[in-house]
């Protein structure tokens, strides 16, 4: 399969661009397992139960290049109808500096977080204040403030 089709937007399919194993440490450095974190998000088997949760995930997608994943966790409202990620960035670290609302009881939230990656062998970071709303049952990505 190389087009999938999403809320009616084609995008294109790519196979991820790094492999994680369920026993490494998660992309997304809360310390556990992928198999236990972002791992079975990515697959499709559990849902994010916070917007926290969902935002570590998108994190880990951009970590091992999911670009399906993204798109399909962004708000259909504000959802890129491609996207292209770009590989020389490595994303190697995830800091939540605060949380608002986004647990099973609420429809929106709000994560702050750092974002860390390496470009050409040097450090960067990506401060940023995102939104989320809740979809039915599923966390989206809305946009960042
Ligand atoms: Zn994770």
């Amino acid at each position: 399969m190389t087009q999938a089709e999403c809320g009616g937007a084609l995008y294109h399919w790519r196979p991820m661009s790094r492999t994680v194993s369920d026993s490494d440490r998660c992309p997304c450095t809360s310390g556990e397992s992928f198999g236990e974190c972002c791992g079975p998000l990515l697959a499709g088997t559990r849902r994010a139960a916070t917007a926290q949760a969902l935002m570590r995930s998108r994190f880990t997608a951009f970590a091992v290049g999911d670009a399906a994943y993204l798109l399909a966790s962004w708000h259909p409202a504000t959802r890129p109808r491609e996207l292209d990620l770009d590989e020389s960035l490595d994303w190697y670290r995830l800091d939540i500096h605060a949380a608002g609302g986004g647990t099973p009881f609420e429809k929106t939230g709000e994560v702050t977080f750092t974002a860390h990656y390496r470009v050409d062998g040097e450090r960067a970071k990506l401060r940023e204040h995102s939104r989320f709303e809740r979809v039915d049952v599923e966390w989206k990505y809305l946009d960042a403030l």
